[in-house]
C-alpha cells in the first residue's frame, strides 16, 4: 500500500510487497520513479530538482513509463529517450530492464538556446542527474557530499572542526537544502540566504533550517552568537543572495566559509535576477525568456564579485557545482575562476579512489530496513572513519523523505561487499523488501563536466566525454537493472556527460552476479580513469585492489 505524502499530496511514497509489474526488477524501477516525484520540487511539473530536471518528458510519456513497467516481461528492455518510453525490445532476463539516454545534443548545438527550443518543442527533457534516471532521494543525496566538503576544510584550516565557524551560502532547493543541515552536522554557524520563502518553509519544517530570521540585521545578530558560543546553528534568509552577499561584505564581515547553491547554472528556469520578484520572474519564463539571461548573468557578476572579495579578505571561498563562475565569466568578471571548484579543492583524493556518493533505498517502505542496512555497515567497515562516522551522524539528524535511503561515501571493493551481503539479507527474508542500488552521477567513472567533476585534470583531460560513455555501455555488459547516459539542460547544455546506474538486491543468486559486476566494474573503471589521468591516489588502489587497469 502506498503511503500517504504531505509534502507532495497526490504523489503518494511506494511501499509493502504487492507488486504491479511483472517482477521485482520491473516494480522496483517503477518504486524508484514514483519516489524521484513523491520527494521532488514540483511533481505536477515532473520537476524534480535543478530548476528543470525531470523525471519523465510529459504526462503522456510519464503514463506510458508506467504502463510499460507494469506490462514488460523480465526478458524485455525499456527504451527511453529524453523522458520519453519509445520502445519495448526482447533482450534477455541477463539484460538492463531500462536504458536511457536523456537530453544528449550534437556537439555543434550543445547550448543553452537550442536545449530551450527543443524542450519548448517538447522533443527533449533535461534528466538533471539522478532525476530522469530515479534515482534522487531528496536532499539526503548530497549531504554527505556537503558534510565532507566542510569537514576537509576543518580539517586543512580549522582545527578539524567548524565550531565557532560562521558559513555563508545560498539556495535551499533540492540539492542546495542540504547544506544547512551540513553545516549543522559540522558545527558551524551557518546562513543560507534564499529568495522563495516557499522553499526556505519547507527546510524548515523538516527540520533543516533551525530558524528564518525576518531580515539580515536579526540573521547576523544570531549567527554571531552562536558563533561566539560554539552553537552548531542553521538561519535562513529569505532576499536574493547577489544582493544579500554584497551588503554583508559592506559591513566589514567576513564569514570563515562562503559557497552558493542556487541554480546559477539556469538563467531562465533557476536563477532570480536582482530586481525581480517571482512573479515576474515566473510570467518571463513562458512569455519573455530571452530577457531573463543578461539579467541574471549581471546579477551573477555581483554575487560572484562578492565572493571574489571575501575569497581574497581571506575566507574559504568555492564553487558548489552549480556553474555560477561560468555564467560570472561569461558577465565580464574575468578573475571568477580563482575561486576553485569543490571536487578539485576537496574531494578528487576520494573520488581516485572510487570512493563516492553510493546509495541504497529500501522499497518496501520500511525504515527498519535501512536501520538495518546502518547497523550492517557499521559492522562491515569498523575501520572506515568517514563511513562510521556518517552513519552515526546519519542516523540522528537525517529524516527520510520518500522512500527511506542512506547515502555512504564508500569506495571499490566495498560497495560491492555491501550489496552483495544485503542481496542475502533479503533473501534470507531479513528485510520487508528488496533495495535498489545506485549512485550520484558525479561519480568516479560517471561523469565529465570540465567545470565541475574534471576541472584542471592532471593530464589535461578535463573536457573528454569518454569514460562516462565507456561506463555506461560497461554498465550494461554487467547487467545492472537501469543504465543511464545524460547530457545538456539550460545552462549546462554541452558542458557534461554523465551516465547513471541502478542495480536491484532482490535476493536472488543472479542479483548476486548483477551486483557484483556491476558495481566492481563502475567503481573499478573510475579508479582507471583517475589512474589514467597520472593521479597516485589511484594507481596506488590499482595496485592495492588489484584492479586490471592496462598500461602502456
Ligand atoms: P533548485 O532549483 O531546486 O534550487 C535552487 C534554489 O535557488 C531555489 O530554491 C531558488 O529559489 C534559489 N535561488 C535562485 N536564485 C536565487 C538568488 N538570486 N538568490 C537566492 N536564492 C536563489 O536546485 P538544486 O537542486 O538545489 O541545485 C542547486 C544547484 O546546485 C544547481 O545548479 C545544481 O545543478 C547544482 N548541484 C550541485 C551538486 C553538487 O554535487 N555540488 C549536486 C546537485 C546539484
Amino acid at each position: 500500500m502506498p503511503r500517504d505524502n504531505p509534502r507532495n499530496p497526490g504523489f503518494p511514497i511506494p511501499s509493502g510487497s504487492e507488486l504491479r509489474a511483472k517482477g521485482w526488477r520491473q516494480e522496483a524501477l517503477l518504486r524508484l520513479m514514483e519516489n524521484v516525484l513523491a520527494v521532488g520540487e514540483d511533481p505536477d511539473n515532473l520537476v524534480v530538482y535543478a530548476a528543470l530536471g525531470k523525471a519523465a518528458r510529459d504526462k503522456a510519456a510519464h503514463d506510458a513509463i508506467v504502463r510499460a513497467l507494469t506490462v514488460m516481461d523480465e526478458d524485455q528492455t525499456l527504451v527511453i529517450q529524453s523522458g520519453k518510453p519509445v520502445g519495448l525490445m526482447k533482450t534477455s532476463a541477463e539484460a538492463p530492464k531500462v536504458i536511457m539516454a536523456n537530453c544528449n545534443i550534437v556537439g555543434q548545438w550543445a547550448n543553452a538556446e537550442t536545449f530551450y527550443d527543443l524542450e519548448r518543442k517538447g522533443l527533449v527533457c533535461w534528466g538533471g542527474l539522478t532525476a530522469g534516471a530515479w534515482q534522487y532521494i531528496g536532499s539526503q543525496g548530497v549531504i554527505q557530499g556537503t558534510y565532507e566538503i566542510f569537514m576537509r576544510i576543518a580539517e586543512r584550516r580549522f582545527g578539524g572542526t567548524l565550531e565557532g565557524r560562521f558559513v555563508l551560502t545560498a539556495g535551499l532547493g533540492g540539492m542546495g537544502g542540504a547544506q544547512p543541515l551540513a553545516g549543522r552536522m559540522a558545527g558551524a554557524a551557518i546562513l543560507c540566504v534564499e529568495i522563495d520563502p516557499e522553499r526556505a518553509r519547507k527546510r524548515r519544517e523538516i527540520g533543516y533550517l533551525d530558524e528564518i530570521a525576518p531580515d539580515l540585521d536579526g540573521a547576523l545578530a544570531r549567527i554571531e552568537q552562536a558563533r561566539a558560543k560554539g552553537q552548531a546553528l542553521s538561519v535562513g534568509l529569505v532576499g536574493n543572495a547577489a544582493e544579500i552577499y554584497p551588503r554583508i561584505a559592506a559591513r566589514g564581515i567576513v564569514p570563515d566559509i562562503v559557497t552558493d547553491q542556487t541554480s546559477a547554472h539556469d538563467l531562465v528556469y533557476g536563477y532570480v535576477p536582482v530586481g525581480y520578484d517571482l512573479e515576474r520572474v515566473r510570467r518571463l519564463r513562458s512569455q519573455n525568456p530571452s530577457e531573463l539571461i543578461p539579467a541574471g548573468r549581471a546579477s551573477i557578476a555581483q554575487h560572484v564579485r562578492a565572493m571574489l572579495h571575501f575569497q581574497r579578505a581571506g575566507a574559504e571561498v568555492f564553487d558548489n557545482g552549480n556553474l555560477i563562475r561560468t555564467q560570472a565569466q561569461a558577465g565580464g568578471v574575468a578573475d571568477a575562476f580563482d575561486i576553485p571548484v569543490f571536487t578539485e579543492a576537496y574531494l578528487r583524493p576520494l573520488f581516485c579512489r572510487a570512493i563516492g556518493p553510493f546509495r541504497w533505498m529500501a522499497l518496501s517502505g520500511d525504515p527498519a530496513d535501512i536501520a538495518r542496512i546502518d547497523d550492517l555497515v557499521l559492522e562491515m567497515f569498523p575501520d572506515n572513519r568517514i563511513v562510521t562516522n556518517w552513519i552515526r551522524l546519519a542516523r540522528e539528524n537525517v529524516p527520510f523523505e520518500g522512500l527511506p535511503a542512506r547515502i555512504a561515501w564508500l569506495g571499490h571493493g566495498e560497495r560491492s561487499a555491501l550489496a552483495r551481503r544485503v542481496n542475502e539479507l533479503v533473501a534470507a527474508g531479513e528485510l520487508k523488501g528488496p533495495v535498489a542500488f545506485s549512485r550520484d552521477h558525479l561519480d568516479s567513472a560517471g561523469m565529465a563536466h570540465p567545470n565541475i567533476m574534471t576541472e584542471n585534470m592532471r593530464d589535461g583531460s578535463d573536457a573528454i566525454a569518454d569514460w562516462p560513455l565507456l561506463d555506461a555501455m560497461l554498465l550494461c555488459a554487467s547487467r545492472a537493472d537501469l543504465v543511464a547516459i545524460h547530457s545538456g539542460g539550460g545552462g549546462y547544455a554541452g558542458y557534461m556527460t554523465s551516465a547513471g546506474v541502478t542495480i536491484i538486491a532482490d535476493g536472488t543468486a543472479a542479483a548476486d552476479v548483477r551486483l557484483e559486476q556491476a558495481i566492481d566494474n563502475d567503481t573499478g573503471l573510475g579508479v582507471i580513469r583517475y589512474a589514467d589521468a597520472g593521479y597516485p591516489e589511484a594507481q596506488d588502489e590499482v595496485a592495492r585492489k588489484g584492479i586490471n587497469h592496462l598500461k602502456l
